[in-house]
């Protein structure tokens, strides 16, 4: 039972550089620079008892402790790769639990972080729509992962980093938790955060109009739009919530974002289903609604398509697209001068690959005992 006369801690992982230096000044009656100090012992040197933060007077560090914590996720699981990614299972409050993954690669290392615990939108390919919706997370939940995988990693930020980009692309709709996503978001761009580049924070959505355009007025950072069908038919089949938001009105959205960001490209995210959105046709549809939108925003390579060779999960009905058809559907993107990747598929034997991420929200007595035996440290197969 807690103390009903002990004063509530704020968790500093939920509060913004803004959020920070209010509570400093407002909260604790400190000059804002102090603020600033405690961001970088935090998200810089990854210390969390106050009274290791040594710059900081004795008087003030035992005013933080009355009124203020620091407290990260848990590491329920931390599960390397062979191929350098990195995945860790995190527990948030005693009964949930969320996944990032790390993935290294040429130069740059990207953390994938989720935004929800479970999914409300029911695309049917993606493993963690199978488990439903459970809550958002808090700011400190999202920022909590990158700080789990920067300490890990030993991340410096502004020298030879190894946490340079984050995609939120794990768990969840980003946009449906708008408030905690931006804040969160706003602390890895921070020089006393993570310092990342504006271009190197990118928000991945199932096409959520209207807040596209709140994140265009309200946020910098980069967007990426799963689009995954080039017409409205196989798009409502594919992502439901294409009938709220049909592709015109989504891509119109885009249009005003880029303009909105001038130089800035979007990416366009598309799943390659074997013989579900695989075929020539599909590949010349799409080129059409790209330079439809190339046309509007009239800069070069505002549209980047990004082709994500399905990751199979249990139980799914679909397939992943041949590797020839795969590179055929991507030229006839390129001969219609539309900048097209495809996304390499990584971190296989840990399932850390995109769509893959679970948590632990399938169904609540299951997700009780997995999360009883992870806390009791028992290995994966125990469950079974
Ligand atoms: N809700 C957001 C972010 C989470 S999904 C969104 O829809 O963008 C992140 C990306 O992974 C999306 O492009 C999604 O469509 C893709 N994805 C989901 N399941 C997948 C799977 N099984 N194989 C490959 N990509 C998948």
């Amino acid at each position: 039972m807690s103390d009903p006369a002990a004063p509530t801690r704020i968790n500093l992982l939920d509060l913004d550089r803004v959020g920070m230096e209010n509570f400093f000044e407002h909260t604790l009656g400190e000059k804002r620079f102090r603020a600033h100090q405690v961001m970088k012992w935090i998200y810089h040197r990854y210390v969390t008892a106050f009274e290791d933060m040594t710059d900081l007077g004795k008087v003030l560090r035992e005013k933080l402790a009355q009124h203020a914590e620091v407290v990260p996720p848990n590491i329920l699981l931390d599960k390397p790769s062979s191929d350098g990614t990195h995945k860790w299972l995190l527990g948030m409050d005693g009964k949930n639990a969320i996944e990032a993954v790390y993935i290294p690669d040429k130069g740059r290392g990207t953390l994938c972080v989720s935004s929800q615990v479970g999914c409300g939108l029911n695309c049917q390919f993606c493993s963690t729509a199978t488990q439903g919706f459970n809550r958002n997370l808090s700011s400190a939940e999202i920022i909590g992962q990158c700080w789990v995988a920067a300490r890990h990693l030993g991340n410096v930020p502004h020298h030879q980093r190894r946490l340079t980009n984050v995609v939120m692309m794990g768990m969840g709709e980003p946009l449906l938790n708008f408030d905690n996503v931006v804040r969160a978001m706003s602390v890895m761009r921070d020089d006393n955060g993570f310092g990342l580049a504006n271009k190197r924070v990118t928000l991945s959505t199932a096409g959520l109009v209207p807040m596209i355009d709140r994140l265009a007025e309200e946020s910098d950072v980069s967007l990426a739009v799963s689009l995954h069908a080039p017409n409205d038919e196989l798009r409502t089949e594919l992502v439901p919530l294409n009938k709220k938001y049909p592709i015109a009105e989504l891509m119109a959205s885009c249009v005003r974002y880029a303009l909105r960001k001038k130089r800035q490209s979007i990416t366009f995210e598309y799943t390659l289903m074997k013989g579900v959105n695989d075929q020539p046709e599909h590949a010349r549809q799409l080129a059409k609604v790209m330079r439809k939108f190339s046309n509007a925003v009239q800069y070069a390579d505002a549209a980047k398509v990004n082709l994500i060779p399905f990751n199979p999960f249990p139980g799914t009905r679909f397939e992943r697209t041949e590797e020839s058809e795969v590179r055929a559907f991507q030229k006839i993107l390129l001969d219609a001068q539309v900048l097209t990747m495809v996304r390499r598929t990584r971190g296989d034997d840990i399932d850390a690959a995109c769509g893959q991420l679970k948590g632990q929200v399938v169904d609540r007595t299951r997700r009780q005992a997995d999360f009883k035996r992870l806390q009791n440290g028992l290995p994966d197969h125990a469950a079974a």
